[in-house]
């Protein structure tokens, strides 16, 4: 009895629930402990090179990715759920002018933000989703409560705003999201007559995608998956990409992984990119490692789709896996700690 228990001490000092599994994720194999929990983040991929960006610039998005894992990291060793992790880490970067959503959206043809976003836990698959947000502070709380409150996944426009105002939401006016970095942006490509993939040398940012995403597992071994985003800068139609449309932007499942995409939305949807992640994992057996790294560098590179996406599998193995120059992007498990940008640094 003694025994039990001090082994028991043993391992919940070493932030660890005992349970021994194969890490795939490194090229070596071995036998390591689940982590008690652990978080993974994106701000956005894209056209992210080192030689463009200033160093005043650098170091706010480093800044803005620790931060970000703070808040969700704080909670999940607090023993809080996934599903507050992860809601709670993207409002964090929607408060935020750096990344394409929430505050930082960029505008459509038109000169408004239409936002995006969606949500789902791996225990049930339950699921929220909402697409053409105008006025909702937090977009990843509008797909919350569609998940939690309404009979619905997916809701949108108009009606996802009078959703979000009855059910409490936080309702702010259009002028909010006006940021001048982003208004400028729309200018240059309306000016250029370039859609809103063009490229702009001299402002690389341009071409990136700004969509933020985050996956969680809690304590529970419950991982839930999600994402948000302002779209593509000069869309129009009211067309909506991967974000909210769950299999492609977002997915979760606790027999398997959560995932969180970023790029360009429209091959996301057509390969149902998060989803894809984890079939391969069910049905072919693959390691997390295996499964993120043939569905961006192989799948969406041999049609052409750039971007990226991050993702937490039942055994707290992490993986952030890109195609593009760059990926705002971190994690954080017990006494591990990653936040990188550009395709050189360490990525796991
Ligand atoms: N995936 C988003 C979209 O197509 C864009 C992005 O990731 O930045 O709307």
């Amino acid at each position: 009895m003694i025994r039990i228990i001090t082994m028991l001490i043993l391992l919940s000092l070493l932030g660890c629930q005992g349970k021994m599994t194969e890490d795939l994720s490194s090229s070596v194999t071995k036998k390591v402990e689940r982590p008690a929990y652990a978080i993974v983040i994106h701000g956005g991929a894209g056209t992210i090179l080192k030689k463009n960006m200033t160093p005043e610039r650098e170091a706010a998005y480093r800044k803005a990715l620790m931060e970000t894992l703070d808040v969700g990291e704080a909670i999940l060793k607090d023993g809080g759920s996934a599903l507050d992790a992860v809601e709670k880490t993207i409002h964090y970067m929607e408060n935020s002018p750096l990344f394409n959503a929430g505050k930082g959206a960029v505008f459509t043809h038109d000169g408004t933000n239409e936002m995006d976003a969606s949500i789902m836990q791996g225990i049930d698959q339950n699921a929220g989703a909402v697409g053409g947000l105008h006025t909702v502070k937090n977009p990843i709380s509008a797909a919350r409560a569609v998940m939690e409150k309404s009979e619905h996944v997916l809701l949108t426009s108009s009606g996802a705003e009078q959703f979000a105002q009855e059910v409490g939401l936080e309702i702010v006016p259009p002028s909010y999201f006006y940021t001048e970095r982003r208004w400028k942006s729309l200018q240059r490509i309306l000016n250029d007559e370039k859609t809103e993939l063009s490229e702009h040398p001299e402002d690389p940012l341009d071409k990136k995608h700004g969509t933020v995403g985050c996956v969680a597992m809690d304590m529970q071994g419950n991982i839930v998956a999600g994402t948000s985003t302002g779209g593509m800068t000069n869309k129009r139609y009211n067309r909506f990409g991967d974000v909210p449309i769950i299999g492609a932007g977002t997915y979760a499942d606790n027999t398997t992984c959560g995932v969180s995409c970023t790029g360009h939305g429209e091959y996301f949807i057509r390969y149902a990119v998060a989803h894809d992640v984890h079939a391969r994992m069910l049905y072919l057996k693959e390691s997390l490692a295996e499964a993120t790294d043939y569905v961006v560098n192989k799948t969406l590179v041999e049609k052409g789709g750039s971007g990226g996406l991050v993702s937490v599998d039942k055994d707290g193995n992490v993986a952030m896996a890109f195609n593009s120059a760059g990926m705002y992007r971190g994690y954080a498990r017990p006494g591990e700690r990653f936040v990188g940008i550009y395709q050189e640094e360490n990525t796991k």
